[in-house]
């Protein structure tokens, strides 16, 4: 242990130390397992709004398949002919398919279809939408049989992206933008030469980009298993707006979390050291008041066996003794009188009694027992009570008690020559008692302490005087309690006063208000 180190300073660093390790080890783990909700975030916030647009798609696709289905077809002499219930053509390029192959003005169509006449045979009798990819496109077909032969049509992409509009309505609510569209599944392969296909892919690359974000796919079911609805985001990615919303209040609440953390551990620090301070107070305390007794204890010890052993003969002599053994008993139990009332007041079981008096009877009561008590010891006592002061509603042996520790301060920390003044004079609402010395002075820095309990200055001066460090504690509950307040004006070597304001009795208010 640290010499001069007091064990309850100790004990308050050893338990600040365990409370800092006990806070700061599960917020770090909690901070720790924040950054990781956050990295993933993205991949749950795309997960979830996946779902969702699997189902929107879903609708769209079974949607595309019905509006395909409820299409009129009509023989053509090229094909077919393909038509909306409205009566828009869907159809793009006709196409017939016999046993000797695929014949199209199409040529493309036809190179696409060259290798399915065998299978376009044994197509139902109905007519059948099919998707079928080409190295350069993705073709959406209808056929049907015409007799002997196949006969058919592609489906035109400008068509396709009207039934894919027109199925999407009211499939996403309102509030939220998005796009779909009908897209192949394989990339076509682009035509021409290698500059040809390096322009497609940068222009692939840019797309991926710069493009509007693709948020969820869907292949179209067996056989238009080419094509898969895709739906775009409009504006702000939704993935991106979601993320953020739920980073920001993540942040906000770590943020909360620490600010709350921050001024609990503070507030805790603060009390245990108040605590740790307080506890090292009372041991000081405890010592203090045995040392202050055993003076007093004493003297009374050595007049009682001055006495006893007959030494004293003269009458005046005794005399003197005996009053010295008096003060002595006096000031004893004035310290014990203290003690207990500090211990009332602490408790809470101290009870005033409080009557309506001119506040002068107080300052008079105490500068009474003040000047019994320092009787015949050399001072200027300057007292000064004004006229016309408002009449007091107090415990008469309470407030004189705070009024003499004043009184007892002034002349404890004042040199040689002193000069105590006390001084009464009207306030507003009350009186104001000041009591003035030119003593020692009082720091700036310790003037709110000194009305601590059991805080002593330290300097020569209360090293060299009794005292408990208890008279302003307990100056300022009995004022407090009769709602007035104390405060102090000091000069370091000049002196210091200190003041009391007591309120005016409640009628001497009334009759002042009239
Ligand atoms: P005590 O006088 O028993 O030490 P108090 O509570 O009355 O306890 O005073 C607390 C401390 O405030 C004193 O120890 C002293 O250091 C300082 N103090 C009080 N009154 C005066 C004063 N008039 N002049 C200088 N210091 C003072």
């Amino acid at each position: 242990m640290a010499r001069g180190e007091p064990i309850e300073l100790l004990s308050f660093r050893r338990t600040f130390a365990l409370l800092i390790l006990l806070v700061v080890v599960p917020s770090a783990g909690l901070s720790g397992f924040g950054v990781l909700a956050i990295i993933n975030e993205r991949a749950a916030v795309e997960k979830r709004l996946e779902g969702v647009w699997l189902g929107r798609l879903t609708t769209i696709s079974s949607r595309v398949i019905a509006a395909l289905d409820a299409s009129k077809v009509r023989a053509d002499p090229r094909g077919l002919v393909i038509e909306t219930a409205s009566g828009a053509v869907l159809s793009e390029s006709g196409f017939t398919s016999s046993a000797s192959g695929v014949q199209s003005d199409d040529k493309r169509l036809e190179a696409a279809l060259a290798d399915l006449a065998g299978e376009l045979i044994g197509l139902p009798q109905r007519t059948v939408f099919f998707s079928v990819t080409a190295p350069q496109r993705t073709y959406l077909i209808a056929a049907t049989h015409d007799g002997a032969r196949v006969i058919g049509a592609s489906i035109s992409p400008k068509a396709l992206d009207v039934i894919v509009k027109e199925s999407s309505a009211g499939v996403v609510p309102q509030g939220e933008a998005a796009t779909f569209a009908l897209k192949p599944v394989t990339r076509a392969v682009p035509e021409g030469g290698l500059i040809n296909r390096l322009a497609t892919g940068v222009a692939d690359v840019k797309e991926g980009v710069l493009g509007p974000r693709e948020l969820a796919s869907l292949v179209l079911p067996s056989p238009l298993h080419d094509f898969r609805v895709a739906a775009q985001a409009v504006g702000e990615d939704p993935v991106v707006e979601d993320s953020a919303r739920n980073r920001t209040v993540y942040g906000i609440l770590l943020g909360v979390f620490y600010l709350t953390l921050a001024i609990g551990v503070v507030y805790t620090g603060r009390t245990l050291y108040r605590e740790a301070r307080l506890s090292r107070l009372k041991t000081d305390f405890v010592s203090l008041v045995s040392h202050e007794l055993r003076t007093p204890l004493t003297s009374i010890r050595l007049f009682i066996e001055t006495l006893e052993m007959g030494r004293v003969t003269d009458m005046a002599q005794q005399r003197e003794v005996l009053g010295m053994l008096s003060k002595e008993t006096t000031r004893l139990s004035a310290m014990i009188e203290g003690v207990l009332d500090w211990a009332r007041i602490e408790s809470g079981r101290k009870r005033y009694e409080v009557k309506v008096m001119p506040v002068n009877e107080v300052a008079q009561a105490a500068l009474e027992a003040f000047k019994t008590q320092r009787m015949g010891s050399k001072m200027a006592l300057d007292v000064q009570l004004g006229e016309g002061l408002p009449e007091v509603e107090v415990d008469r042996d309470a407030v004189a008690g705070a009024l003499l520790n004043l009184l007892q301060n002034a002349w404890k920390y004042s040199g040689e020559d002193k000069q105590i003044r006390m001084t009464v004079t009207p306030e507003q609402k009350g009186v104001r008692i000041d009591v003035q010395d030119n003593g020692m002075g009082i720091p700036r820095s310790e003037r709110k302490k000194i009305f601590e309990r059991f805080y002593r200055v330290d300097n020569l001066a209360t090293r060299t005087t009794e005292g408990t460090g208890l008279g302003l504690s307990i100056a300022l509950r009995i004022v407090q309690a009769h709602g007035g307040r104390i405060s102090v004006d000091s000069e370091p070597g000049k002196g210091s006063t200190f003041s009391v304001f007591l309120p005016a009795a409640r009628h001497t208010l009334r009759e002042s208000h009239a």
